[in-house]
């Protein structure tokens, strides 16, 4: 979809301008001009009184020719100068899926100063890595990333691009997507491909995560979606892969961006990164009290690990949501999961049933937990957490 000005029918008004939530309409010699701000919203559109400004598909003309759409993308997010938890595992999925259509897999790599992450890139599975370096780039802002995604795809053309479901991911996705005018499945937490069409299969939950669906995109190209991270386990890296580096310069200028990054400020940092963390000790609505919770931050700082919270705790403000560990918060895989007080609900299960070790403390020998769990202790999750905590502990010295 593009937004279109009919010269001869716009008077000038200026409605439109005050209409648009981007800024992107300005008038020259009497006449509405649209700049690149815009994100194709459609407001101007429903405002101009005199039925100037149109939508034009466009959108059909780019998926005619789906023949010139191939390869697999991974657009990869770094923090701190690595590449996010996410973004590996979206190498290990795009690689089969890759290998699956017999294509290649190509990895977005953005910022500054970032060449030296592709090496990484590559022992995870990538056999391109299109590198955009600039100083405006240096950390993830709407306005340029945007930018830079959507020229890389217009020039190179990919069949289906990955982003992991985080705020970065979900943020460009969606607006990406928008601007070549194809679809996008949000949240998937699967990935195939459909025997009949050969399309990518997105699995997502739906109906407030009564069903799952299975969404296709046949229509337009590339194939978008973003994936839950910790739904799939990272690729085992083989540092002697080797690819090719696709540098290509960036368009976006520093008055682009309308965002400025004043500063960086890790919330709790150990204890709510959910998605990175490699020991998780969640409490269920079985630990009583918010202040309980000591227990639980006891063992997870012991560890060095993040608190999780199941939903129940959410609910009754125990816990911020950024910890609620499920079907409607986080998916999680760390190594070691402890769940305490928990019952175990299905929805529960869906976001931690992927670690590697799960165990559970529950005084009802009983409980569902106990089914999907490695190690179960029957007991006063109250009475067990001290000790355990004390034990590793003492064991860390
Ligand atoms: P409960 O089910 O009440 O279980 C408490 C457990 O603690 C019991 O097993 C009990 O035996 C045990 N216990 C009690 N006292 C102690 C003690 N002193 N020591 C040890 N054990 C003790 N839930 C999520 O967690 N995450 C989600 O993302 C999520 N999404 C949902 C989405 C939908 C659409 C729906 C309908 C529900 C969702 N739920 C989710 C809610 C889910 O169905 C359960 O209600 C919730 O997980 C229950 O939380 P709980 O296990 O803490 O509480």
């Amino acid at each position: 979809m593009a937004v279109k000005v009919l010269l001869e029918k716009c008077i000038g008004c200026g409605a439109c301008i005050d209409a648009c939530p981007f800024g992107a309409l300005v008038l020259l010699d009497g006449k509405v001009d649209i700049n690149e701000a815009c994100s194709q919203c459609g407001a101007c559109v429903d405002v101009c009184p005199e039925n100037a400004i149109i939508r034009e598909e466009v959108a059909k003309e780019a998926a005619m020719d789906k023949s010139q759409y191939k390869d697999v993308w991974v657009y990869v997010e770094i923090a701190e100068g690595v590449p996010r938890n996410v973004s590996l595992e979206l190498l290990g999925e795009g690689r089969k899926l890759a290998d699956a259509t017999g294509e290649r897999l190509g990895a977005i790599l953005i910022g500054q100063g970032v060449e030296g992450v592709a090496a990484t890139l590559f022992a995870n599975g990538a056999d391109k890595v299109y590198l955009v370096e600039a100083p405006e780039l240096a950390h993830y802002n709407t306005d340029g990333y945007t930018t830079v995604v959507t020229d890389l795809i217009k020039e190179f053309k990919p069949s289906v691009i990955l982003l992991g479901a985080t705020n970065d991911g979900r943020d460009l996705g969606a607006r990406v997507a928008c601007r070549v005018g194809t679809g996008l499945t949000a949240d998937c937490t699967d990935l195939g491909i459909d025997s009949e069409t050969g399309l990518v299969a997105w699995t997502r939950p739906a109906f407030g995560g009564n069903i799952m669906a299975t969404i296709l995109c046949p229509e337009h190209r590339p194939q978008m979606g973003t994936v839950r991270p910790s739904v799939f386990k990272k690729p085992i890296p083989d540092a002697t892969r080797i690819g090719e580096i696709i540098r290509v310069s960036s368009m976006v200028k520093a008055e682009d961006i309308r965002t400025k990054l004043l500063n960086a400020i890790k919330v709790s940092a150990g204890s709510c990164n959910l998605d990175e963390a490699e020991f998780i000790v969640s409490g269920g609505r079985g630990m009583g009290s918010p202040a309980n919770f000591r227990f639980i931050e006891d063992l997870a700082n012991v560890l060095g690990g993040s608190v999780g919270a199941s939903r129940a705790v959410v609910d009754a403000g125990w816990k911020p949501h950024m910890h609620q560990v499920g079907q409607t918060g986080k998916t999680v895989g760390p190594k070691i999961y402890i769940a305490c007080g928990i019952s175990g609900a299905i929805q529960h299960v869906a976001g931690m049933s992927s670690s590697d070790i799960i165990i559970a403390i529950n005084k009802d020998p009983d409980a569902p937990i106990f089914n999907i769990s490695d190690y179960g202790i029957v007991g006063d999750a109250l009475e067990v957490l001290p000790i355990l905590t004390e034990k590793f502990r003492e064991i860390k010295g």
